[in-house]
């Protein structure tokens, strides 16, 4: 196949050594934040930076987003959201998803953190700590967290406690909403629906990046996205409509030049015969390239895909290169492991798993350097 060029080593001039290079374009991020935004008819768009910015850094990403006008942060833990304050300053509001825990008052109190209270347990227990501005987390179909049809009617039983709460939003998560055509999508607007009609009035939430992409019904009044912010394709099977922020490269260290048959990696799993050449990179599951890549995954360079032979092990990864001319590739070139030529839902693919997987498991070994500007 013939692709672009890979970038030229001015781009990279801050990679010194030889651990993996990590891009992070966080201009792509805002750029993305804001084509999310636009989606939304008055224009009310969060962000999810939990697990560290999908490990791509909260902490160089928030503010950022901040600068791009966005004022609601998603996190699933206090700490998290303990971290980002200094960040963020007091102008956000930081939204911690995975609750409210008495043991962590004081990280919500100093921090001014906002629960989204999942049980009737966590309502009594931030109310009896003197909470007020929470958001309350309804199950409308994914039975992971939030209030059930029972605990629900017990809320709205108790008039006192929803007088003393300040909701600032009805919210529930959607479980199908990569799969457009799963009918759990309009079930679980549906029962959303029911339950707003019920509820006291307060503003409401419901979709991730590719509730979004469902249309208008799914927005409500505030959008949650993280995976697509970046650059992950919310809409699998058509083509991704975000910018891509990660690029990923890892560089040559040896390269084989095979006479006679011999096999390649542990285990043996690859066999290579004369004329065929390798090439071995330094990246390997500890740095996240993961080992369900052995053999399926593949990189790309000067216009050419390298498809991982071999298993990857903890540093290293092998690469056929028998494609290239000779002396086309050598010991200090980079190869594209994610970038314009292999995007993160292809290698997720290839891994057998998600690209949010891939995102957060991209090692702190990497030399993360930022774009922006
Ligand atoms: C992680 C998460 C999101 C963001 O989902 P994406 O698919 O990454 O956009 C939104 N809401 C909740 C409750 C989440 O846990």
């Amino acid at each position: 196949m013939t692709c672009d060029d890979t970038p030229n080593d001015e781009q990279h001039g801050e990679l010194r050594d030889g651990c993996p290079a990590l891009e992070i374009d966080l201009d792509a991020i805002a750029a993305n934040w804001r084509l999310l935004r636009e989606k939304h008819a008055r224009k009310h768009c969060a962000a999810v930076i939990k697990a560290d910015g999908y490990g791509l850094g909260a902490a160089r990403i928030a503010p950022v987003l901040q600068d791009a006008g966005c004022r609601e942060f998603f996190v699933a833990h206090a700490e998290e959201g303990a971290a980002l304050r200094p960040v963020l300053g007091d102008g956000a509001r930081i939204f911690i998803l995975n609750g409210f825990n008495v043991a962590a008052r004081d990280i919500y109190a100093e921090s001014s953190l906002i629960p989204v209270l999942n049980t009737i347990a966590e309502i009594a227990d931030f109310i009896a700590c003197g909470g007020r501005d929470c958001i309350v987390h309804f199950d409308t179909g994914m039975t992971r967290l939030g209030l059930d049809p029972a605990q629900t009617d017990a809320l709205l039983a108790r008039k006192d406690w929803l007088g003393r709460l300040n909701i600032l939003y009805w919210m529930s998560h959607l479980a199908c909403a990569d799969t457009p055509d799963h009918p759990l999508n309009a079930k679980q607007l549906g029962t959303f629906r029911a339950l707003l009609a019920r509820l006291p009035e307060a503003p409401a939430t419901l979709a991730n990046s590719s509730g979004i992409f469902l249309g208008p019904d799914y927005h409500f009044d505030l959008l949650r996205p993280g995976y697509a912010l970046y650059g992950g394709n919310p809409v699998p099977g058509q083509d991704n409509p975000m910018r891509r922020v990660v690029d990923l490269q890892a560089r040559v260290l040896q390269i084989h030049d095979i006479d006679t048959a011999k096999t390649v990696g542990y285990g043996a799993t690859r066999g290579v015969s004369g004329g065929q050449r390798i090439a071995t990179a330094a990246i390997g599951y500890a740095d996240g390239y993961m080992r369900s890549l052995s053999n399926a995954g593949y990189g790309y360079f000067k216009g050419n895909i390298l498809p991982v032979t071999g298993r990857i092990s903890m540093d290293l990864t092998t690469f056929d290169v028998t494609d290239l001319p000779e002396g086309a590739i050598v010991p200090g070139d980079r190869i594209e492991l994610i970038g314009a030529h292999v995007s993160v839902d292809q290698v997720a693919a290839a891994a057998g798993t998600i690209g949010y997987e891939i995102l957060t498991r991209l090692g702190k070994r990497c030399h993360r350097i930022y774009r922006q500007g």
